[in-house]
């Protein structure tokens, strides 16, 4: 049979494998064609392993031939990790040169579970360098290029990930987002992306960035395939002590129920300046779809908007400064040889490192320095413990918050990479619930005059993945019936 798996949701490969219409290794061979043909034109794949995959496709085959297998619907699914992830026996290489050579020793907490989900791992994708970025063109393996337009950026720092699910190279995938990292991409790419709370899916096993923000957050064609991914991968984790032990719904049999006794917020911080018109119509024409179903729709304001680009890169910074010493050439890696210790820690960090995460090290050691300790790293907590406490304030009114996922669509190669500035404000609208712990979606809600896809964000109460997923849900469905 010619198979043509690129356009189907993983839940509809699963239901195919299950019924016994395909097997997981024509599966798994399909999609590892594709991304060797197309990730020479894309660079979403760092890394990924035939041989391994094949073999484990094969096994799942012989046990569900035998009866052993486990129900799930994701069995036999292919999946990938964005290369900060470890996944025993591979490289990590978090694209950057400093990680040469690296090769896991242990599987991280995610990749269990997608294994124990019958799930097969095909590969690991290209992200900004130690996920510091916006638009992916901080790699030390090339940029990412978007599969909706080569010349644009897929936004970062999952871009690999985002790029890999769009252009059809796996079905699911997933990605870290400290900052928007996963819904950035996501919004750029056309797909949907999830930022789960704080605590809801294992980090054991993610190279940290900055640990008080960091969180592993799936990529899908669909909010049903997201309910999915989310259910088989959620959950507590006891080598992970920020993991937080609550039950998991069943994201996907709630998803039915829409928006049924919800109230959406409208936060008028986030509707200022300095949106792309196509993105403000896109959304407004949302807003105006659900009053006219008659969703209850109410005025909000979260006032330390204005604050949080600047607390985000004082707390990211900090951390990932602290979090990156540990990088020396001793125990990982990259190692110039230098005549005195001190010299070759000196040559391994100046060499190994890109000028973006030199560029954030320095930034972060400065605002923990002693002198400057009191007026940005500590002022910056304080102001963070506002901005969840204005989040605390609009929960009251509404159960949800919609906004853009980005001011703009997908931008150029180049276009923001000389000013550092104008490249952090592209998070302007995603680093606020990172800096709460909140759950936050992206999906897509119309495309611009150039057809660049547009991201839809919802953002929800800590813990409240589900009614995140199930206001998605409903709004995706109203944008296709048109
Ligand atoms: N773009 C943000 C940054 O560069 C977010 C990155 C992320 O979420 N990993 O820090």
């Amino acid at each position: 049979m010619e198979l043509s798996l690129e356009k189907l949701k993983a839940r509809e490969i699963g239901a195919l494998i299950a019924a016994g219409d395909c097997t997981c290794a024509e599966v798994a061979e399909f999609f590892l064609n594709r991304i060797e043909s197309l990730n020479p034109k894309i660079n979403a794949f760092i890394s990924f392993d035939r041989s391994a995959a094949m073999t484990r496709a094969e096994r799942l085959d012989s046990l569900r031939k035998s009866g052993k297998s486990k129900l799930s619907p994701l069995y036999g699914v292919p999946v990938a990790f964005k290369d900060n992830m470890q996944l025993k026996g591979q490289p990590t290489t978090c694209a950057s040169k400093i990680l040469t050579g690296h090769i896991a020793v242990y599987d991280a907490g995610i990749t269990i579970k997608c294994l124990d989900a019958g799930m097969i791992i095909v590969g690991k994708t290209n992200l900004d360098e130690f996920a510091m970025g916006s638009s992916n063109e901080n790699s030390a393996y090339g940029p990412v290029r978007n599969p909706i337009d080569p010349s644009r950026v897929p936004g970062g720092s999952s871009g690999g990930s985002a790029a890999a699910v769009a252009a059809g190279m796996t079905p699911l995938a997933f990605g870290s987002d400290t900052g928007g990292s996963v819904r950035l991409p996501a919004a750029f790419c056309g797909i949907v992306g999830l930022r789960p709370s704080y605590g809801r899916i294992s980090r054991y096993g993610l190279v940290a960035f900055a640990s008080s923000l960091d969180q592993i957050g799936p990529f899908a064609l669909d909010t049903k395939d997201m309910a999915l991914v989310l259910k088989a991968t959620a959950g507590y984790d006891r080598f992970d002590s920020t993991s937080v032990n609550q039950p998991v719904p069943d994201y996907y049999v709630s998803l039915e129920q829409g928006l049924k006794n919800l109230r959406i917020g409208i936060p008028r911080e986030y509707f200022g300046e300095g949106i792309e018109k196509a993105v403000m119509e896109a959304i407004d024409d949302v807003i105006r779809g659900l009053r006219s179903e008659r969703i209850e729709l109410v005025d909000i304001s979260l006032p330390t908007t204005k604050y949080c680009i600047a607390i985000y890169y004082i707390v990211a910074n900090a951390e990932a400064s602290s979090n990156l010493a540990r990088y020396d050439g001793v125990k990982y890696g990259l190692r110039i040889d230098a005549d005195s210790l001190i010299d070759m820690f000196c040559a391994t960090r100046t060499s190994g490192f890109g000028s973006e995460v030199k560029r954030r090290i320095m930034l972060g050691t400065y605002v923990l320095s002693a002198g400057y300790y009191d007026a940005y790293y500590r002022r910056a907590l304080k102001v963070r413990s506002l901005i969840r406490a204005d989040f605390e304030e609009a929960f009251k009114k509404c159960d949800l918050i919609i906004s853009p996922t980005s001011p703009s669509t997908a931008f150029a190669f180049g276009e923001r990479t000389d000013d550092p500035l104008k490249m952090y404000l592209s998070d302007v609208f995603t680093v606020a619930a990172p800096l709460a712990g909140l759950p936050a979606i992206s999906f897509p809600c119309g495309t611009d005059p150039s057809g660049l896809p547009i991201g839809l964000q919802l953002m929800g109460r800590y813990f409240d993945e589900e009614s995140l997923l199930r206001g998605a849900y409903h709004i995706e469905r109203m944008l296709a019936r048109g």
